[in-house]
């Protein structure tokens, strides 16, 4: 059984509770379409994972096996402790190299394309990110940590980031020198000029200072949540493959053989004018992305994803049972039916749309 199943009943709980504590504050940290379209981007990253992440595993695994260097005793907390410590580093170098190197941050884009900041976006998790994560962590397999410490030090790495979405809580302090925090997650949430490339880790946040990238966030500088080319859409599916799409555009017009290779391994803001094409952030010039809505669309857009999400726990309960063509055809149609409700959701014209206020809503 995924454990995510179990997970998933936490993950709302949570996010009403931080609604509740929201609208006790009088702050506004939610909209609506923005969290089913991240919770859907969720769904389709479990379902997306549930056929190609077993790769991953199996890659690992065979790595392991073969040329495991040590053995290690899985009943000792040494091994637990640090194999969590060895995956939080290379995930470090993962989530590094997802912002800095220009195909990966196709992959790992879909994550920072909310505009909003709350429990939710935590689950706008990427749909290709199994194809080359588990590369950065064969130096475990290569140490031989067994494939389940792996897999479960993988899990607590991923639960832990949940929880530090939230613009509900404030700085903490010591911590925020030693483990990923609110605070400092928000600043890597932000498109300001200070909170580009920063703050990558993801338990903890001393990698940061070791590599020279973390930055304390300014109260005289809020971050503004979202990425500099937004995405515009509703869609999970296009906001999966919409920078893959661009490069491969960009690889079809380049030049020369070093654009094109450029165009998919150098910075995302590297031009064939510019090394970096970075241009300073301007708040007032930003607005949030919105579509208009009828009580109708959000009822039905809330029916969707609400569907999407037991779909999911269901094809988690059923899935040992079923032949491996009837799994693919499983996920592939709840992929496709995340696809059309996006879609739908971004198309819809119902109404005139509502001016939004600018940068985070509860500033
Ligand atoms: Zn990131
Ligand atoms: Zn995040």
């Amino acid at each position: 059984m995924n454990p995510i199943a179990f997970a998933i009943p936490v993950f709302f709980l949570l996010i009403a509770f931080e609604l509740w504590v929201a609208h006790s504050r009088g702050v506004s940290v939610y909209r609506l379409k923005d969290s089913l379209t991240s919770i859907n981007i969720g769904i389709m990253s479990e379902f997306s994972k549930a056929i190609g992440g077993v790769v991953s595993v199996i890659m690992y695994a065979l790595i392991a096996d073969r040329f495991g260097a040590f053995v290690w005793d899985v009943r000792h907390p040494m091994t637990w402790v640090s194999a969590l410590l060895l995956y939080d580093f290379c995930y470090y170098w993962v989530h590094r190299t997802g912002h800095e190197i220009n195909i990966l941050w196709a992959s790992h884009v879909v994550h920072h394309s909310s505009e909003e900041f709350n429990l939710s976006t935590a689950l706008r998790q990427s749909s290709t990110g199994f194809l080359f994560r588990w590369i950065f962590y064969i130096p475990l397999a290569l140490l031989g940590y067994p494939v389940q410490v792996f897999v479960v030090v993988g899990l607590i790495d991923f639960l832990y980031q949940y929880w530090v979405h939230t613009q509900l809580v404030g700085k903490l302090g010591w911590l925020e020198y030693v483990v990923v925090t609110p605070s400092n997650h928000r600043v890597h949430h932000g498109q300001n000029d200070y909170c580009i490339d920063k703050n990558y880790g993801g338990i903890f946040s001393f990698w940061d200072r070791m590599f020279g990238t973390y930055a304390d966030e300014r109260d005289d500088d809020k971050p503004v949540y979202g990425i500099r080319k937004p995405l515009g859409s509703w869609n999970p599916l296009w906001a999966n493959v919409h920078h893959y799409v661009q490069i491969g555009r960009q690889v079809k017009t380049a030049r020369s053989w070093r654009h094109r290779l450029m165009h998919v391994f150098a910075k995302p803001s590297w031009t064939p004018e510019k090394e970096d094409a970075t241009e300073a952030f301007r708040a007032e010039t930003f607005s949030r992305f919105d579509t208009p809505e009828t009580g109708r669309l959000r009822a039905l857009a809330f029916f969707a994803t609400a569907t999407g999400a037991v779909l999911l726990v269901a094809f988690f309960l059923l899935q040992k049972g079923l032949p491996q063509p009837a799994r693919v055809a499983y996920c592939v149609a709840a992929v496709l039916a995340l696809t059309a409700v996006g879609a739908w959701m971004t198309r819809s014209r119902m109404q005139a749309p509502q001016p939004l206020s600018q940068g985070p809503s509860h500033a």
